[in-house]
């Protein structure tokens, strides 16, 4: 009968979308465990300035699933905002990279690395978000100056006073925002000028294009022209080849971060002496 059942399921069901269901529903009541079982892992990608020299890093998060390998972010992080599950695991991606700070600290050669981190529309929206990350990062003994916090131009579309006062009450003890893949969204400049953030973080996708679409290179010098006016700092994300960063360094972006200079992996086996600096000519 269970046969039949199936048989009859097949009948009304695309067995390929049947199987995407099955898959997401797996995926969904795995990550309730995930993190449970210490499957999620911080990998961190530097970021440099303009002379090549690290600043600090990007916190990415990666779940090492049992059978699936490593997951990327982009997988499972939706599904864990629709859950709620995001909540959780921004506390835990949170306390993870403050713990890496103070380690980083510790060491004369990591000293002063800022390490920047994530946040989701859902976490941000908590209306004890300030107070909630600053017990995290007193928790972890972190200095918060080196704590930058990653926001998206999306998440910052609702209550606007609210919103101001979360990231003051944040940046008044010394806790730093970006806005992340910036020039994607639809935040308005009269906005903009109004949140006290820090650094704009161009998007890879008009990096990537800079060099072969006239369009894209006006977009990213008008961004750099944007930021300075407005006394923020700008750095540009997905930086793969010499020629990309030899060309935003002549724009005058103050921070690179791309695989050019490394990709996102475990703190312990990052090689900070072997991010060459590298001379550009300007
Ligand atoms: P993002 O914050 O814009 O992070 C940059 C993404 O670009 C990362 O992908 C990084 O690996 C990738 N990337 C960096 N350099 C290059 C490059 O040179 N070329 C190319 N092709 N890609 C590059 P990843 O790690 O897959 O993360 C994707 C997104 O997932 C992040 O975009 C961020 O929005 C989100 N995410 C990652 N970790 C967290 C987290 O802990 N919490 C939350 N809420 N979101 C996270
Ligand atoms: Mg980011
Ligand atoms: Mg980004
Ligand atoms: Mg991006």
């Amino acid at each position: 009968e269970a046969k039949a059942a199936g048989r009859a399921t097949f009948r009304f069901f695309d067995p390929l979308m049947q199987a995407a269901l099955d898959a997401t529903a797996m995926l969904e009541s795995d990550l309730r465990f995930a993190l449970a079982r210490a499957e999620l892992e911080l990998h961190y990608q530097p970021v440099v300035d303009a002379d090549g020299r690290p600043t600090g890093a990007e916190a990415l998060l990666r779940w090492r699933h049992p059978r699936r390998g490593l997951v990327p972010p982009a997988e499972f992080i939706p599904q864990a905002e629709k859950s709620g599950l995001i909540i959780d695991i921004g506390d835990w991606v949170l306390a993870t990279a403050c713990r890496q700070l103070v380690q980083w600290q510790e060491s004369p050669c990591t000293r002063g690395l800022t390490v920047a981190v994530n946040v989701s529309a859902r976490q941000f929206r908590q209306p004890d978000f300030a107070e909630h990350v600053l017990q995290i990062v007193a928790g972890t003994g972190a200095d918060p100056r080196l704590l930058k916090l990653e926001l998206t131009e999306s998440m910052l579309l609702a209550d606007v006073d609210d919103i101001i006062a979360k990231m003051a009450r944040l940046k008044a003890c010394g806790v730093g925002f970006s806005l992340d893949d910036f020039g994607t969204g639809y935040s308005s400049l009269s906005y903009l000028q109004r949140l006290p953030i820090e650094q704009l973080k161009i998007d890879r996708s008009f990096v990537r294009d800079m060099l072969r679409a006239p369009n894209a290179a006006t977009i990213v010098r008008s961004i750099v022209t944007l930021a300075h006016g407005m006394g923020l700092c700008v750095v540009a994300e997905g930086v793969e080849t010499p020629a990309q960063r030899d060309a935003l360094c002549q724009i005058g972006c103050d921070g690179l971060q791309g695989y050019l200079f490394g990709r996102a992996e475990p703190a312990d086996t990052i090689l900070w002496s072997k991010i060459i600096p590298v001379a550009v000519e300007l």
